[in-house]
């Protein structure tokens, strides 16, 4: 017996079902035992009369009779089932679904996931999820999983064959075990293999929290692990690149504006890595608009004037495009050749390569087109990207193979709260530029509802009677169901209200072309009005832009809105931030009142951690922290320094060469091999 064998060969599955396992990558019994649910229902159903109104409950309940439809008159099907809990009765309400109606049949036993309403003295319940039930409900057990499922496989059936797996394989799980006891003893966790059973079957919610932050722990430790190991790697890395000329005065003298104070201490100590033995690695860390740009362009002078290309890495075309530009006013002065490589590029793409490998080119900027194998440099000293949380290590270090041991510096807008980006961005040092340009403008900003609706397009237009530019940020692209407004709902109704307006409209959908010739339009005033999802969010810059227009904001996070805030006010003008949302949640209207007050990245980020927790703060993929599979299930931040001075006290004492960190030393030394 083998934890790798096949899953065909288990009990109850054999070929079909194995396929169907397959298309959730499950093909080992490991995988199987190792796929755990997306969500947990607390079945443990509450009386209606009980029920706390907008609150998400679970209820359990009997069909009635047959759900009717009713047509609204503005064309929506409702369809109401009416249910009862054998005191109270209540109708389940379906939007546009009528085909529920052919499911659900009179007796039909419910579990009914939702929120409870009154209206007009009867209980509703909005599009409601729900369960069938064949048992008496007193033999289900209280937590409820569930799975990522595939057409064809049901919980059911899920649930059965890994009930089945774990009869037959649970002592081979032991063998699974990474930590030493020790660990598992001070940090009171639950062994593997338990906590991996108690993941598919939790005995209770206490059990279920003990069994998630065991295997978040883990994870965490072997991260942390990974973080030291590859900073003990960086830091024994000798620079191959020397720099004799470190004149940035013909640089900084030909710029339109002096340097903050900010910038210029940040800047010395860059020049004081690349003037040390040790090869840089550096995060730069500075509020939207603090002038991370210019910092940038000032080390690739560096480079230059010292022999090295540079590549400048950027997250999206958008961005690229601006950064070419951007550096080839700071540059050009000096002859310093910039090119920019693009996904589509055609014949010309040949011809740029061949420069860049002839060393004819000193600065490649583009996007992840520059990881391409084919773009091989001449000279690569210096290595940068922006708005880092778009990329992961790995595609970091794929940029850095291109050189040899060239200089790193990562770019982020998006603040972390120092004690985080200490743990997180362990084997980077840290630079911050903590401090704004002067003369920058508050952006006044206020939150609304979608009542106010008209007095804010009144405003809009009288800004684009002045000259200005407006933005306005929907959180969807198409109509949807959700609840969220879309770029295409908002443009026709501007374009119905306001025909004489230009108006644009940019998204994540349209081609790489297509966003270019937009943004392009917007950035020569072609378009007045730009519509646009979050793809604006990164840095950006349209000086002539003043007003952003934020729907659904209550749908984003605080870092976010203050990024996409950030993307006016960014040059002398009077700026405006309106952020709308008819979100009746208080907790979500405190969150947004934040940004009325503060206009402190830093102070943001930190706020937005507390409040909804590093579980959220860090699951969102802007930060660019590593993806956990437990990231969700972590829910303090005190495992993420505690794991940090763990891995910090197994290195310092050796323990990591003992025999009882045999296991997660080979892990650790897989995950850094790319090195
Ligand atoms: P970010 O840090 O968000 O990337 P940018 O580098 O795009 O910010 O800079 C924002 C704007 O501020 C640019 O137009 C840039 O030219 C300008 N800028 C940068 N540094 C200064 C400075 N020291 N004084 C005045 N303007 C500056
Ligand atoms: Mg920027």
């Amino acid at each position: 017996m083998d934890l790798n064998l096949d899953v065909r060969y288990l009990k109850g599955v054999g070929p079909a079902r194995a396929k169907l396992l397959k298309a959730l990558d499950i093909k080992t019994v490991k995988d199987l035992l190792f796929f755990f649910p997306r969500d947990y229902i607390d079945l443990t159903p509450v009386k209606l009369k009980e029920a706390i109104e907008d609150q998400k409950t679970t209820f359990f309940l009997e069909v009635k009779e047959p759900g009717q439809d009713l047509i609204t008159r503005s064309g929506i099907v409702l369809t109401k089932i009416p249910v009862t809990d054998g005191e109270n009765n209540a109708n389940l309400v379906f939007f546009n679904q009528p085909y529920i109606k052919s499911n659900l049949f009179k007796n039909e036993k419910l579990i009914v996931i939702g929120k409870l309403r009154k209206n007009f003295g009867e209980y509703e319940i909005l599009s409601p999820q729900y369960y069938k039930v064949k048992e008496d409900i007193k033999k289900i057990n209280k937590i409820l999983p569930v799975y990522s499922l595939t057409r064809g496989l049901t919980q059911k059936n899920l649930q059965k064959i890994i009930e089945g797996a774990f009869r037959d394989y649970y002592l081979l799980l032991k063998s699974e075990e990474i930590l030493p006891q020790f660990i598992t003893q001070k940090y009171d966790l639950m062994p593997k293999a338990k906590a991996v059973y108690e993941m598919h079957f939790p005995k209770n919610w206490d059990s279920l929290k003990k069994a998630k932050d065991s295997l978040a722990f883990e994870e965490l430790l072997i991260f942390q692990m990974g973080m030291r190991a590859t900073k003990e790697y960086l830091l024994g890395k000798k620079r191959s690149n020397i720099y004799r000329d470190f004149n940035l005065s013909p640089f900084l003298n030909n710029l339109p504006f002096k340097l903050t104070r900010g910038q210029k201490r940040v800047l010395k100590e860059i020049l004081q890595d690349l003037n040390s033995e040790k090869v840089m690695n550096r995060l730069l860390q500075g509020d939207v608009g603090s002038g991370k740009t210019v910092v940038a362009a000032s080390i690739i002078y560096l480079a230059y004037k010292n022999g090295y290309q540079s590549a400048f890495m950027a997250p999206t075309e958008i961005l690229a495009q601006q950064h070419y530009e951007n550096l080839n006013k700071f540059l050009n002065p000096f002859g310093t050749k910039v090119e920019i490589l693009k996904g589509n590029m055609g014949a010309k793409r040949k011809e740029i390569l061949e420069k860049i490998k002839k060393n004819q080119i000193s600065v490649v900027v583009g996007t992840h087109a520059l990881l391409q194998e084919d773009v091989e440099f001449a000279n690569l000293g210096l290595v940068i990207t922006d708005e880092q949380h778009r990329f992961g290590v790995r595609q970091r270090e794929e940029l850095v193979k291109k050189g040899f041991y060239p200089d790193v510096m990562v770019m982020s807008a998006t603040p972390i709260p120092r004690t985080l980006a200490l743990t997180l961005y362990a084997d980077l040092d840290i630079s911050i530029i903590n401090e704004m340009p002067k003369g920058r403008k508050k952006i006044a900003t206020y939150l609304v509802n979608s009542e106010l609706k008209h007095r804010v397009y009144k405003f809009m237009i009288s800004e684009v009677e002045k000259g200005h530019q407006v933005y306005i940020i929907c959180p969807a692209v198409e109509k949807n169901n959700f609840g969220l407004l879309s770029v295409e709902e908002k443009y026709d109704e501007i374009v119905k209200e306001f025909p004489d307006l230009k108006v644009g409209i940019l998204h994540g959908k349209l081609k790489n072309a297509e966003k270019d010739k937009v943004m392009e339009d917007f950035l020569s005033k072609k378009i007045q009005v730009l519509i646009s999802t979050t793809v604006v969010e990164v840095g950006v810059d349209v000086p002539n832009a003043t007003l952003i227009i934020i729907e659904n904001a209550e749908r984003f996070g605080l870092a976010q809105l203050h990024q996409l805030r950030g993307r006016v006010g960014r040059g002398n003008l009077d700026s405006c931030c309106i952020l709308i949302t008819d979100s009746r949640e208080e907790d979500a209207r405190e969150r947004l009142k934040v940004l009325l007050k503060t206009s402190d990245g830093f102070e943001i980020a930190q706020k937005d951690l507390e409040l909804r927790g590093p579980g959220e703060f860090l699951g969102e993929k802007q930060h660019g922290l590593p993806e956990f599979k437990f990231a969700g299930y972590i829910n303090n931040l005190k495992m993420i320094e505690e794991t940090k001075k763990l891995a910090d006290f197994i290195y310092d004492k050796g323990l990591i060469k003992t025999k009882e960190f045999e296991k997660i030393r080979e892990i650790v030394s897989e995950r850094i091999r790319h090195l």
